[in-house]
């Protein structure tokens, strides 16, 4: 009898594990979404024709699975995009240069395609910008000031001589990676505000994962062979992946991506019901037996049965639909797990204040960064991207400027409580104040809030083996995905985590530690 599985979740994970099952196994599949989109945090959101994402998504894996599995579906550019083309018309300058792919598809005739993007994501602060990674040239040196430079220097050789003896927290990893004054400069006030919290209240892993390679000697030794030599193809084997210099971008956003699989998955008889939540799943003593989820639309409970359960929801929503057979110190860990939430506002421009003064040639002066890191003490944003450097084809009217203010919050506290319109004033008002924009130049306007995007390491985190232990017992349940296994993960982990899930069942695998295993030797970097 054919078989069933039954997906919670439509976005990276979830889809990644239908597309898997269908094209590999006769399993039925059913996936069942919360909301009525497809891509959960790596969806593309469109406004009055103007596309955004949930932060900038690269799509860029050390993992050659991945990186092939990407262009299956949308496949290399083969020829220029629309903002070369135009800077050849406006100034007959060179364009960008790109290795295309010599049968692939041309982005102004299909939108089936990947472009490839140069990556420039620079650091805004004392008003100025800074290299990423920082770079020890005469424009730091200037923007920095001689006594910060002394500083620097001195920290970081103080503490290559006294090194740090007990690394407990993210403080401490980062004065014994960095020096203090690097990482007062650089690293303190950005981490805090993503974060919300001290950094010596978070643990020294979140450090260890996300920047495990990274160091001043990497960083140089990076820049001097930047010099040297061009890694121009798109795997940039040889590069760490907090440093790749080029990267993937389906033309009209990550959504595409997940929206063409969604359909891929749909045409060979996979289900896909949207705007319902899984709220219950009934167990037994080691498996899930069925599970119920609630339609917003219709406002009615289903019960479906299944022989495979995959999950992308986040842990702690998990557990509590689990019900009362949870023990209840699997439930004390999983209610104390923290997450950090995200708001995203969306501002159309005629142009920006600030003008690219760098050597790259860009449109109309426009700063030539996909995305900024903020810097600045005084106002709460953190990041800011450019959504025409990621693809012009974001964009409506490529002649004016379309950006995406971000902000890390907690789901309930002050900001996000914000009415909208008062949200997008003040958001308005900070890149104003800070002399990125001119207030007076904003054309649209639109919000975006995410709860959950960010699963914290601190909280009940350092006991979460005691939800794995518990949940892992279920032979057909399997956590996957970022939010799915409280893990830092992005789109290529969550992919690989459903790859890997998928292969077990095929290969008649009982154990999960090689889902549990991925992301820890495969590092990735999203933001600094
Ligand atoms: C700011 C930011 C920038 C990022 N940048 C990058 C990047 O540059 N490159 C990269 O590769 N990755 C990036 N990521 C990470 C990427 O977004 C995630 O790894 C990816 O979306 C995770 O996929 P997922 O399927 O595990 O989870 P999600 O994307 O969270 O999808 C889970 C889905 O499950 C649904 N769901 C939840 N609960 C229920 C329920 N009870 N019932 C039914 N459905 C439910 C949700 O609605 C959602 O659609 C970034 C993330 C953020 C926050």
């Amino acid at each position: 009898m054919t078989k069933t599985a039954i997906i919670i979740g439509a976005g990276p994970a979830g889809l990644t594990a239908a597309y898997e099952l269908i094209t590999k196994t006769d399993i039925k599949i059913i996936v069942i979404e919360q909301t009525n989109d497809i891509g959960g945090i790596s969806k593309t959101v469109v406004h009055n024709g103007n596309r955004m994402d949930i932060g900038g998504h690269r799509f860029f894996s050390k993992s050659d699975t991945v990186m092939k599995w990407w262009q299956e579906i949308l496949p290399i550019q083969g020829s220029e995009s629309k903002d070369d083309i135009l800077k050849d018309i406006y100034y007959q300058k060179k364009r960008t240069q790109v290795k295309l792919s010599p049968d692939g598809p041309d982005p102004e005739k299909t939108d089936r395609v990947m472009l490839i993007r140069n990556r420039l994501s620079r650091i805004f602060f004392l008003r100025k910008f800074f290299d990423y990674p920082i770079t020890l040239n005469g424009r730091t040196l200037s923007n920095l000031g001689i006594v910060r430079i002394i500083k620097i220097g001195w920290t970081y050789f103080w503490i290559q001589i006294f090194p740090v003896k007990n690394i407990t927290s993210l403080e401490d990893f980062f004065i014994s990676r960095f020096g203090k004054e690097l990482y007062k400069t650089f690293f303190k006030d950005y981490t805090e505000k993503v974060w919300g919290v001290p950094c010596t209240e978070i643990a020294a892993d979140w450090g260890a994962q996300r920047i495990k390679e990274l160091s001043v000697s990497r960083a140089l030794l990076h820049a001097m062979k930047s010099i040297l030599k061009k890694e121009k193809s798109i795997e940039q084997k040889n590069t760490d992946t907090s440093l790749i210099e080029q990267f993937m971008y389906p033309k009209l956003g990550p959504g595409q991506m997940w929206e063409t699989v969604a359909r891929i998955v749909e045409e060979k008889g996979g289900v896909i019901i949207k705007n319902s939540e899984v709220v219950a799943l009934n167990i037994s003593e080691n498996q899930v037996n069925e599970l119920s989820y609630f339609n917003h639309t219709d406002q009615k409970k289903s019960i479906i049965k299944g022989d495979y359960f995959f999950s992308t929801m986040p842990v702690k929503d998990l557990i509590t639909a689990l019900g009362n057979k949870v023990p209840s110190k699997v439930k004390v860990v999983s209610d104390g797990l923290q997450y950090r939430d995200f708001i995203t506002v969306g501002l159309l421009l005629n142009k920006l204040k600030i003008k690219n003064e760098t050597k790259m040639q860009t449109l109309h002066e426009l700063i030539p960064d996909s995305w900024i890191y903020i810097q600045e003490p005084n106002v709460k944003v953190g990041r800011l991207q450019i959504f025409n450097n990621w693809s012009p084809y974001m964009v409506a009217d490529i002649e004016k400027v379309w950006i995406g203010l971000e902000y890390f919050c907690n789901e309930g506290d002050e900001l996000w409580q914000k009415k909208d319109s008062e949200f997008i004033q003040f958001a308005i008002d900070e890149l104003d104040s800070i002399d990125i924009i001119d207030k007076n130049e904003v054309l649209d306007s639109t919000i975006i809030r995410m709860p959950k995007t960010y699963p914290a390491y601190f909280g009940t985190y350092s006991d979460f083996n005691i939800i794995r232990d518990f949940t892992d017992k279920f032979m057909n349940l399997f956590l996957i995905g970022r939010n799915g296994m409280h893990k830092y993960n992005n789109q290529d982990h969550s992919m690989l985590t459903a790859i890997t899930a998928v292969n077990n069942i095929i290969n008649g695998e009982k154990s999960k530690n090689n889902i549990w295993n991925i992301n820890t030797e495969i590092e990735y970097h999203e933001e600094k």
